[in-house]
């Protein structure tokens, strides 16, 4: 049998319309299944009782079923979900003061393999399924009793490799008979696959944009990241710009930091010199330690330099405080480990 949660609303509305029930039991359906999160038919009171039966006698409702789930101290969360097909899907809760953040998976494994990033180690399997990825923040909110404020595409898999999914994902994070999200709170982060780039700048709906940039020249780039070699950072760049001219919205670009490999003070000045011309924030984070890599994070002191070098030139830089990383769930340790 069909999983019901398969459907769009879109597509809810069209199996309606054939069973010739009335447009508004779509909106109903779909408000059972990702706002008030039930996993049974009988439950959708608002439906009438022979509509139950056929939904219950032609549809199933599936969930992630929950195999891991470890705590670290500052509170940040990770998850290790069962698929019905028994792969497995990893998601992270992380709880700040103003901010209860799910950063959820878009593929199983991730086909990019970067050197820095635990995930690249996992063999690709498969695209998530939209269903599969808003499930990842259902299931959270139900085994947390929480709402999260916020939605990062920053964990295992790259986002603008599996962006017709992600799209319809986004739809229902942001529907209001849905998660209720606004596009605003929602961070979509790249590797830098350009077409995506160029698609998501014709999109209505204004989530954020974040770059994963890590170098300023193409040699270390594509050491890092080899998919920089399809797509080298001026590609990237001029996407960003049009981006930029498309949608007036500040990119991040992230900056992975990696001890005497991308953290000179030669790599702050050629990073402030080639995203001069897009209107930016600069998202530094020092490199998080895994099993099976040799790099390590600079010292603070050359962090500190390179963020001060940065600033004088005018841009707004963070350094992000990694959650989670003795439980590897920290950006880039997550693999399916450590449960
Ligand atoms: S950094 Fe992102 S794109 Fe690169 S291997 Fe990790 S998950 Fe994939």
């Amino acid at each position: 049998m069909e999983n019901i949660k398969s459907f769009t609303l879109k597509e809810l509305k069209e199996l309606v319309e054939n069973l010739n029930w009335p447009e508004y039991s779509a909106y109903q359906i779909f408000q059972w299944l990702w706002q008030k999160k039930v996993n049974d038919f009988s439950l959708m009171s608002n439906l009438s009782k022979l509509k139950r039966e056929y939904l219950k006698n032609n549809y199933i409702i599936t969930e992630l079923k929950i195999i891991g789930n470890k705590k670290a101290k500052d509170g940040t969360e990770k998850f290790l979900f069962e698929l019905y097909d028994n792969n497995k899907v990893e998601t992270v809760f992380i709880p700040e003061e103003k901010r209860k953040t799910v950063c959820v998976s878009s593929q199983i494994g991730c086909p990019l393999k970067c050197l820095f990033c635990n995930s690249g180690k996992i063999s690709f399997k498969r695209n998530l399924y939209f269903y599969e990825i808003c499930d990842q923040i259902l299931m959270i909110e139900k085994k947390l009793n929480i709402k999260p404020t916020n939605i990062v595409f920053m964990g295992i898999g790259e986002p603008l490799l599996n962006l017709e999914e992600v799209l319809k994902a986004i739809q229902v994070i942001t529907s209001p008979i849905g998660f209720g999200i606004s596009a605003r709170k929602i961070t979509i982060s790249t590797a830098g696959i350009v077409e995506g780039i160029y698609r998501l700048a014709e999109i209505k709906k204004k989530v954020k944009l974040a770059i994963s940039l890590n170098a300023t020249k193409d040699e270390i780039r594509e050491y890092l990241m080899p998919i920089n070699k399809k797509y080298p950072i001026s590609e990237i760049l001029k996407a960003c710009e049009y981006y930029w001219q498309k949608k007036r919205e500040r990119i991040t670009f992230e900056y992975v930091l990696i001890r005497d490999i991308n953290d000179s003070e030669e790599d702050a000045y050629s990073l402030s010199r080639i995203l001069k011309k897009i209107p930016c924030k600069i998202n530094l984070i020092p490199f998080n330690s895994f099993p099976s890599i040799s790099f390590q994070p600079p010292s603070l002191k050359r962090i500190e330099k390179f963020m001060k070098i940065l600033v004088e030139a005018n841009y707004t830089v963070t350094l992000r405080k990694s959650h989670g990383q003795e439980i590897l769930a920290g950006c880039g340790q997550l693999a399916y480990q450590n449960y």
